[in-house]
């Protein structure tokens, strides 16, 4: 009995003494934080409160790819030439109002549908149209500035072996189903990507979106070779060399915002981010999702920060050099997965610029947590999709260029052409299908449809026809 007495008030002190330590250790507020025995406190805890107190960069941080582009973007001349507008004469037959007069020394060079062009029937019974501009009176194919332009091979047979390659198969692949040359396919790739490249830039500008999630994913490129590689040890070679995909993606119209190959570095992350922002509209900062990577934080401060003079501490003295902070609107979250022997075991969400409340506001909308589940989704799309970026790949595009290509390719094709089953939408009446199959009740879209860019699901034949104009149109597309 005397033992079990003496037990109890042990245990009671035991319990007392805890309860003070507790109540010593553990801080009473966030605003303070004192020294706390390591025990205590994991150091995860303490690299983000370190974060969450920001005080700003003394300097800018430069970014080459700001410093390098004085113009973003071509603007349209101020004042265009009046439209044209026939009144004489029977009716035109050709619609040539998605064409523009390419004569530099005319007027009218670049305007869209001014209702300059007149079609003039196919030269030598050729598969174009020639047009002929009223008032500069020049000559030119349908075909101009695009892969089709003096092209002997047939329409079809390039639009198959593009469309080949954007699902997917690899070069020689490609070559070997239409029995074509491989340097062909190349050539016909790399003709393509160039123009894919300046319809993206002429079509993704002033994009408003609410989040944007960026993620890297690692390519398997000529470096090394195939096979009897993990994934781990490809990463660590990896990380010296420029093989990896950065992908940003808008997650509610899924639409891919940029797309590009790089080192895993800071010059990289600010390239991107710069990319990232010349899509999106100027005073648009989105909430930013991405994985643990740091260099993220310099690259989006970059951006979207501000000099911010920090008040006096004392009364007299010089006043306080004025700090580069991240602007008030600007959200940031990361979130950062930890693996071990390949297996997720834990995920921990870190907002780094703006509170948590306004981080969840944002993402309450469409009743979502922190996440980068919608990029990451994306890699595997862009795994299928690309053959240099396949798990083992022996594809002639094992540069970083050709890989450049490729994902060109895809972007447009991902964006515009591809029609992605969560954003389809419901038809006003279903509409009977003419064989004996349940009635059609959904109308397909595209990102680039959701993120309100076009109205329409583009096909890869009218992609690569599309003549992009010098500057981007008052219409749009
Ligand atoms: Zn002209």
């Amino acid at each position: 009995m005397v033992s079990n007495l003496f037990f109890y008030q042990l245990a009671l002190i035991t319990l007392l003494w805890l309860c003070l330590l507790l109540h010593y250790a553990w801080p009473s507020d966030r605003a303070a934080i004192r020294p706390t025995p390591s025990a205590l406190t994991p150091p995860r805890r303490k690299r983000h409160r370190a974060l969450k107190s920001f005080e700003g960069l003394a300097t800018k941080p430069p970014c080459d790819a700001c410093e390098h582009t004085n113009a973003p973007h071509p603007h349209a001349p101020s004042a265009p030439p009046p439209r044209i507008v026939m009144t004489r004469g029977r009716r035109r037959q050709v619609d040539t109002s998605h064409h523009f007069c390419p004569n530099p020394d005319c007027a009218y060079r670049g305007w869209v549908g001014w209702g300059n062009l007149r079609a003039n029937g196919h030269p030598n019974g050729g598969p174009w149209r020639q047009l002929l501009c009223v008032v500069c009176r020049h000559y030119f194919l349908e075909t101009l500035g695009t892969l089709f332009h003096g092209k002997r091979a047939s329409v079809d047979l390039i639009v198959r072996v593009i469309a080949c390659l954007a699902e997917g198969l690899g070069i020689r692949g490609t070559a070997r189903v239409f029995e074509v040359d491989p340097d062909t396919v190349l050539q016909w790739l790399v003709e393509a990507a160039e123009q894919l490249r300046a319809f993206s830039r002429h079509v993704l500008h002033d994009v408003r979106v609410r989040q944007v999630q960026l993620d890297e994913l690692f390519a398997l490129l000529s470096a090394v070779k195939d096979g009897e590689v993990s994934a781990a040890e490809a990463i660590e070679r990896l990380e010296r060399s420029p093989q990896w995909v950065w992908v940003a993606m808008d997650p509610e119209s899924k639409l891919l915002l940029a797309l590009d190959v790089g080192n895993r570095t800071l010059a990289m992350a600010q390239c991107f981010v710069h990319q990232v922002a010349q899509v999106l509209a100027p005073d648009c900062a989105p909430l930013f999702l991405t994985d643990g990577f740091r260099e993220y934080l310099t690259a989006l401060l970059t951006h979207y920060g501000q000099w911010v003079q920090p008040p006096r501490r004392q009364a007299t003295g010089p006043r306080p050099k004025p700090r580069w902070m991240p602007q008030p609107q600007l959200l940031y979250a990361q979130v950062v997965k930890t693996v071990r022997r390949r297996r997720l075991v834990a995920v921990q969400h870190r907002v780094v610029f703006g509170t948590l409340e306004a981080v969840q506001q944002v993402l309450a909308a469409c009743g979502w947590q922190i996440n980068t589940a919608f990029v990451e989704r994306i890699n595997l799309s862009i795994r299928q999709h690309v053959a240099a970026v396949g798990r083992r790949v022996s594809t002639l595009c094992k540069g970083e260029d050709g890989l450049r290509q490729q994902l060109a390719l895809y972007h447009v094709y991902y964006n515009f052409c591809l029609p992605h089953a969560s954003l389809r939408l419901p038809l006003p009446q279903p509409e009977r299908t003419n064989g004996c199959g349940s009635a059609k009740q959904w109308r397909p879209s595209t990102p680039a449809m959701a993120a309100g860019l076009t109205d329409h699901v583009w096909t890869l034949r009218e992609v690569l026809l599309f003549r992009v104009p010098p500057w981007p149109q008052l219409a749009g597309v």
